[in-house]
């Protein structure tokens, strides 16, 4: 399946809640959910119920497009998660907090997934001292993910590097604004993720 191009807002609307795909507009008060919170379309203000699958379907949607990910990576995601001891909910949120692009997003260089897999993509950040460009890669407890040192001259950076600065990090990262740099305290937990995810639902949507 092919990466949605449309105007990401829609997105929101169709899930009924804020996926944050727009930076610092989604905290603004141009937020398209804020101004019309029905769901696209010609029927979206009809109140329809929605049956169990439709539920699970759209949790699972919902939690794809928060992080940004394709449908495929996300079953693989899935069933990496179901391999694992515990459970496959938590085990999934979990994974996917790790990935090096929501790191970037978490230390604050970024207003959005998008841009902070961007910024990833662009190779302007280095793990554990060596430049990467994979926004999938699975951070370990004990990483230092920092800015490239190239990089850190640049406006753009020093802006990010303000933005950080007043943003509160997850406990599992200590993240140093001015040097650019973060650390992995610990591996993500579930209740480290304050977004409201029903992984339960996503978990039965898939083991049908
Ligand atoms: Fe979603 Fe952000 Fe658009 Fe609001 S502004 S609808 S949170 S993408």
């Amino acid at each position: 399946m092919a990466r949605y191009t449309g105007p990401v807002c829609r997105l929101c609307r169709r899930e009924g809640t804020k996926l944050f795909l727009k930076g610092d507009r989604c905290t603004s008060g141009k937020c398209a959910l804020a101004r019309r919170s029905t769901a696209p379309g010609q029927h979206g203000a009809a109140n329809k119920k929605m049956r169990e699958y439709g539920l699970q379907m759209r949790e699972k949607q919902k939690t794809r497009r928060y992080y940004g990910i394709l449908e495929r990576q996300f079953v693989n995601y899935y069933e990496e998660a179901a391999r694992k001891e515990g459970m496959t909910g938590e085990n999934l949120i979990c994974m996917l907090e790790r990935r090096l692009d929501n790191v970037v997003y978490r230390m604050g260089f970024g207003s959005s997934h998008k841009e902070a897999r961007q910024l990833v993509l662009h190779g302007h950040f280095t793990l554990n001292g060596k430049k990467v460009t994979i926004p999938s890669l699975l951070i370990k407890a004990g990483d230092v993910v920092a800015v490239k040192e190239a990089s850190r001259d640049s406006v753009k950076f020093k802006t990010l590097a303000e933005a950080a600065a007043n943003q509160t990090a997850p406990k599992w990262l200590e993240v140093k604004a001015e040097e650019m740099t973060a650390k992995v305290l610990a591996l993500p937990a579930r209740e480290d993720v304050d977004f409201d995810f029903n992984e339960q639902l996503v978990v039965e949507f898939y083991s049908k």
